[in-house]
């Protein structure tokens, strides 16, 4: 009798759903069109935003820092693993959102979940979009806290949620996604940020989505709505526009010393390699000297969503680069992205859980790189296999 057995008939219910895919293998660099299982695609499937992933600068800024400093850290942040290059690095960051202070950790999943479960304990309630991220959700849970959900983006909803706990509990989270990576809808933060003012709760966002997208040179979605100093816990990645990997946290100084004690992640994983870093600080240098990347992010977004729309897709209610295609159903949507793929476009079929059923689909997400002849390409392989499922209508013979 093999202990493992449920593992093979997880699998096998998971392949009857459609849902068990192999990993897709990219050879060479990580770019807006690049070789995936051997075949030349049009990628419309990373978070590499702005292209910077194999951006010259970047690439020399990580070479630069091996040869000056070595492969590796060497060590957790608290003992001996703080370089001069992560104190510099946080300080640019907490420049970037113009706060007092930040800290990064090895994730913008680390982060999250990290400075959730720090900074909350079981006297708690946490107050979270019900579409918030996995890192949040697993924050939350790892901090014992009360969890308490409101309806995506619905802030009616979040005052009754904030109302009916009004006095039950020592201190309340209100915490959302301020891009949603499935949608690429835009949180309504004003308004989040004013209930949560009025219950005086601490104020969270996950900016993973929006930093080096929305607002005055990618600050994200608190200096798109001039909310700077309402919110009290900013998160954001290194991992998607910044093109390396990471994630911070930015706020006060009091808030980063905190979590400097006490978020495990900081405390008990080894910091990134001098590459890592050296290559993040390349890449905000990039973001100033190079602000047409975002404008041609945006350019890029318009295109093909107008592109999609105009064949007759359903691209939901997204905001943002990312533009899901929703089909409603798992196997249709990993049909989609199977039939793209042959046809030289990689797009991720995307189902239950990962998104609610019914809401199964395939995401896009443009980058600055993406030329026109790239998404024109793509959107011809999108209307053709629309019509070859039937998503658009049927094929008359
Ligand atoms: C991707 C993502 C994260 C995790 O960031 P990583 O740096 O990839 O760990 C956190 N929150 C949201 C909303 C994300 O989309």
């Amino acid at each position: 009798m093999n202990p493992l057995q449920f593992l093979t008939d997880e699998l096998q219910e998971l392949g009857q759903l459609g849902a068990r895919r192999e990993l897709r293998v990219i050879t060479g660099e990580q770019k807006a069109r690049c070789i995936v299982d051997g075949r030349e695609v049009v990628n419309l499937s990373s978070n590499n935003y702005l292209g910077l992933t194999t951006h010259p600068k970047l690439v020399e800024a990580a070479l630069a820092a091996v040869r000056a400093e070595g492969a590796g850290s060497g060590s957790v942040r608290t003992i001996a693993g703080t370089m001069a290059s992560h104190v510099q690095l946080e300080e640019r960051i907490a420049a970037f959102k113009k706060t007092a202070a930040a800290v990064v950790f090895q994730s913008g999943f680390t982060a999250n979940a990290g400075t959730v479960s720090a900074i909350l304990g079981k006297e708690d309630v946490i107050v979270s979009d019900e579409l918030n991220h996995a890192s949040i959700i697993d924050g939350c849970r790892l901090s014992r806290a009360t969890i308490k959900v409101f309806k995506h983006k619905d802030v009616k909803d979040l005052h009754r949620v904030l109302d009916e706990i009004e006095g039950q509990y020592r201190r309340t989270l209100v915490i959302t996604d301020g891009v949603f990576s499935m949608d690429g809808d835009i949180a309504p933060l004003p308004d989040i940020v004013e209930a949560a003012e009025q219950h005086g709760a601490i104020m969270m966002i996950d900016d993973a989505h929006s930093s080096g997208v929305l607002g005055n040179a990618g600050r994200g979605t608190v200096d798109h709505f001039g909310l700077h100093g309402r919110v009290h816990i900013q998160v954001g990645t290194l991992s998607k526009a910044i093109g390396v990997l990471g994630g911070y946290v930015a706020g006060s100084s009091d808030l980063i010393e905190y979590l400097h004690h006490k978020a495990r992640p900081f405390l008990f994983s080894t910091s990134h390699p001098p590459a890592v870093t050296a290559a993040c600080l390349a890449a905000f240098d990039v973001l100033e000297q190079e602000p047409d990347r975002i404008a041609r992010l945006w350019d890029n977004t318009r295109f093909i969503k107008e592109g999609l729309d105009r064949l007759g897709f359903d691209t939901g209610a997204s905001q943002s680069p990312i533009t899901p295609v929703i089909v409603g159903d798992t196997k249709l949507a990993m049909r989609l992205s199977d039939r793209l793929f042959e046809e030289g476009v990689f797009a991720q079929g995307i189902g239950f859980p990962t998104v609610p059923r019914g809401k199964e689909r395939v995401r896009t997400i443009v980058t600055a790189e993406h030329t026109r002849q790239d998404l024109e390409q793509a959107l011809a392989a999108f209307d053709k296999v629309g019509r070859e499922l039937g998503i658009l209508g049927k094929v008359t013979a």
